[in-house]
């Protein structure tokens, strides 16, 4: 059963909760108590995760900007 992060934003308590799926979106109590929570990112443990990492920006230099032909020396 997966795990879900939540926070609440009550007390700023973080706390995780195992429950199906189905029901992840469903309303988390902070163990305090407060039902005001967000949902957190899940922290399922992902084994040999293929995850696709966000790709580095561009490198800059690429075309213009900073280097010398973006000053207007070359021209
Ligand atoms: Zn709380």
């Amino acid at each position: 059963m997966p795990r879900y992060e939540y926070r609440c934003r009550t007390c700023g308590d973080t706390f995780e909760l195992s429950r199906p799926m189905a029901e992840s979106a469903s309303p988390a109590t902070c163990p305090a108590g407060h039902p005001d929570t967000v949902k957190l990112l899940s922290t399922v443990a992902v084994t040999g995760g293929a995850t696709t990492a966000s790709a580095p920006a561009p490198a800059a230099g690429g075309g213009g900007g900073g280097g010398c032909c973006g000053g207007g020396c070359c021209g």
